[in-house]
């Protein structure tokens, strides 16, 4: 058996170990929120954000974000077919209902004209999730957006990394959230960070995530309203301030290595990397190849090769609208499509290249027998 290529795996240096380890031994007590706010500190200045809440998870940092808008029962939330259920759950918790529409063949995000085409007088938000750490288009969504006065939120937990015409994903909408769980471009083992630039959600998230406590509030254990607790330990903060002083060495050998995939299969006809558009950075958080219909390559047949050869690739994301909690329907048309014929490659920062060139020849052997 080859030796195996796992798909993602952390970067971890001295400088982690190091933080850690003195997180353990001293961040107690008066110290106890030390790295906490330096990770907040050194996160918002890297995304040039007013405001950043370290939390235990992308999807407690999207809780209460959409909590903080006020979404509830009766409204609607619109977002991707194509997504992680990260990104609807909370939707469903708070009550409300996901609306799925398709994504764009080119970049595999949101559809703006289908955005619009969806709103009801119901519409309390559209969640923009930049897949994969290609970008939506979010010129059209915060357009749509101001004319129908719904906020748009930014889903950046794939998107470290990824700017837009000059701004960075996660700093455009009404507020950002990222993930740091292990399989990501930065992280702290599980976590997740709210990002926003309106002070007014920020107070509202801040004390929402204390479990409602306001930071004005002089009276122990005196909680203001129903709050929720996803907070981000001190310890793994101090391997989110490692990471983050290394964030632009991590985000350039994720660019690195997609941009070596796409040498290396320059002159493979039948099958596309990520779409890189005019005026867009990709992070390049996962580099997913699709297959042209012509080839006849299916994500199964991908599935078993890569599988035989002990490479770890995953499959493109089933539409949400296709999975039992959200009714087995039928997944949207570029939804279903794009993930019948295409498969995330490895992209762990330290892998080399002799591994890639093993995945591209492998890809290779799949298009040409
Ligand atoms: C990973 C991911 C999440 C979930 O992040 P957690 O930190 O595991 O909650 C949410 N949204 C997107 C787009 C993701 O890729």
């Amino acid at each position: 058996m080859k030796p195996r290529i796992p798909y993602t795996k952390p970067s971890i240096t001295e400088l982690e170990v190091r933080y850690a380890t003195d997180a353990t031994a001293n961040g107690w007590g008066e110290h106890c929120y030390e790295y906490i706010h330096r990770f907040e500190a050194a996160f918002k200045a890297h995304l040039g954000v007013k405001h950043a809440i370290a939390t235990s998870s992308c999807t407690g940092a999207l809780h209460m974000g959409l909590a903080a808008l006020g979404i509830g029962v009766g409204d609607e939330v619109i977002l991707a077919d194509t997504n992680w259920i990260a990104s609807a759950a909370p939707i469903v918790h708070l009550g409300a209902t996901p609306v799925f529409v398709d994504i764009l063949a080119q970049t595999w995000c949101l559809d703006p004209q289908q955005v619009e085409a969806a709103i009801t007088p119901r519409t309390k938000a559209i969640i923009a999730v930049h897949l994969y750490g290609n970008l939506c288009d979010m010129d059209a969504l915060l357009a749509i957006g101001e004319r129908h006065g719904i906020p748009v939120i930014e889903d950046a937990a794939e998107a470290i990394g990824s700017v837009w015409h000059g701004r960075r994903a996660g700093s455009m909408g009404a507020f950002g959230s990222f993930s740091f769980h292990g399989t990501k471009t930065i992280t702290t083992g599980e976590g997740g960070m709210f990002v926003t630039n309106d002070d007014a959600l920020y107070e509202t998230v801040l004390t929402l995530s204390n479990h409602g406590r306001s930071r004005t509030q002089k009276k122990q254990f005196w909680p203001d309203m129903l709050g929720y607790k996803y907070k981000m330990s001190n310890v793994q903060a101090a391997i989110g301030c490692a990471q983050v002083a290394r964030i632009d060495e991590l985000i350039a050998r994720k660019q690195a290595i997609l941009h070596r995939y796409r040498e290396l299969l320059h002159d493979c006809q039948g099958c596309k990397l990520n779409d890189e558009q005019a005026g867009a950075v990709i992070g390049a958080w996962m580099p997913n190849l699709v297959f042209d219909p012509e080839t006849k390559v299916t994500s199964e047949c991908l599935q078993a090769a890569f599988a035989a050869d002990n490479i770890d690739a995953r499959v493109f994301f089933y539409p949400l609208s296709s999975l039992p909690m959200f009714g087995s329907q039928r997944g949207a048309k570029a939804s279903t499509d794009i993930m019948s014929r295409s498969i995330n490659l490895p992209s762990y920062h330290d892998m080399n290249d002799e591994e890639q060139q093993r995945v591209v020849q492998l890809v290779r052997g799949v298009l040409y027998g």
